[in-house]
């Protein structure tokens, strides 16, 4: 596949956009700005395009908690696409229950349903090759997602266990329906093949513009249970890697620490290179965050050959803090393991689940779903002397 700088002397475009807070009026003006900056919406609708929006509905989390992509920002981009004549929709894939539900409690629902755009459904799975892909050569995605004209991505600023950071290209996951996710997880437990596989998935879908809503970011625990940070930002780069580079800058988070960075280079698919990309807009210095919590530190790499007392003592893992857990069984239910590397000991049903570390391939998808942030990664000791 083409990379996406046929000139080499081209730069990717970054909008870097200030926005104080999610009142709809200022978010439009905003968006629009930023639109503008990079040529225009008719640069990326036209009439009759049959476009989805991809929020970030990670779970049917309400809009104050900053989980999910907020609903000022989705109606602002389906005005700005529906002013182009395109049919726009837009949709999600949660990793755990329903999405109608979900995209209800995130208020994203409503404001859809106020200017006529339905919301898709991302559940039906299509199978495709794509035999460019860097390690994904079969890849489910969702036919919705397949079947769009062009996709928007709506991606959400936060903090990822795994990733680092999830914002442009960790945004498009959601485009693997539902409990697929989990297969991918054990499929590719090293954090350097997930990554390659997100990118695969970003190269395949070719979206024609990542939109990032750093208003109100999340810091810390992400993605599902950190704490909401203003960061009053929008991003927009129809370059992934590009984008999420920025979002780096802002937060002085080093992109080799990012695991999508390389192959999203080397693959063509956008540059995390200072020198190839432009910032447009406003000053990045102005609005950057240099203490944002984030982890600072390059992924613990290990896959099962691993000896399991090395993966013990290095590799940070999920703990359960049973004061906060509730019991409800959401970990059990999205670790993609059979049997499962957590749940409840034996004969003891209804209790808080205990791990088995040894089977643990650290997805984190438990932490990333836990509904009651009960779940925090926590680094081993040897790993905190090796990694200060
Ligand atoms: S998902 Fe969280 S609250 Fe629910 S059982 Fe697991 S740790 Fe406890
Ligand atoms: S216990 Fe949690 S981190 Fe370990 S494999 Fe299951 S979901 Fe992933």
């Amino acid at each position: 596949m083409a990379g996406r700088h046929p000139d080499p002397a081209a730069k990717s475009a970054v909008a870097l956009v200030a926005c104080p807070d999610y009142d709809e009026t200022r978010v439009l003006a905003a968006l629009r700005r930023g639109v503008d900056l990079l040529g225009g919406i008719q640069g990326f609708a036209g009439s009759g395009d049959r476009l989805l929006l991809k929020p970030n509905i990670l779970v049917g989390a309400l809009p104050q908690k900053h989980v999910t992509t907020h609903p000022a920002v989705l109606r602002a981009m389906g005005l700005l696409l529906q002013e182009t004549g395109a049919r726009v929709r837009f949709g999600d894939s949660p990793g755990f229950g329903n999405a109608i539900a979900a995209a209800a409690r995130a208020g994203l629902a409503e404001v859809a349903a106020a200017i006529g755009m339905e919301q898709a459904d991302l559940a039906t799975p299509g199978q495709v090759s794509f035999n460019e892909a860097l390690i994904a050569k079969q890849l489910v995605l969702s036919r919705a997602a397949l079947e769009a004209d062009g996709i928007i991505s709506l991606a959400k600023m936060k903090t990822h266990g795994f990733m680092r950071i999830t914002g442009a290209v960790k945004n498009q996951f959601g485009c693997v329906p539902g409990i697929r996710k989990g297969e991918y997880h054990v499929k590719m437990p090293r954090a350097e093949h997930f990554a390659a596989m997100l990118v695969d998935i970003n190269r395949y879908l070719r979206s024609r513009l990542y939109v990032l809503d750093g208003i109100v970011a999340m810091e810390g625990n992400g993605p599902g249970s950190g704490t909401p940070r203003r960061m009053n930002v929008l991003l927009l780069s129809s370059d992934p890697v590009a984008l999420d580079a920025v979002f780096c800058r802002l937060v002085h988070l080093p992109v080799a620490f990012v695991p999508t960075m390389k192959p999203g280079a080397e693959s063509g698919l956008g540059t995390w290179n200072d020198d190839e990309i432009e910032v447009r807009g406003d000053e990045i210095s102005a609005l950057a965050c240099p203490d944002f919590k984030v982890v600072r530190r390059p992924a613990v790499e290990f896959d099962r050959s691993f000896p399991y007392y090395l993966k013990k003592w290095i590799t940070p893992r999920p703990f359960i803090d049973p004061a906060l857990c509730r019991q409800c069984g959401v970990c059990t239910e999205v670790c993609p393991l059979e049997p499962k590397a957590v749940r409840p000991l034996p004969g003891r049903p209804g209790t808080t689940p205990a791990y088995d570390y040894a089977r643990c391939i650290r997805c984190y998808c438990c932490q990333e779903m836990c509904p009651h942030g009960a779940i925090a990664i926590r680094r081993p000791l040897l790993s905190r002397l090796i990694h200060r």
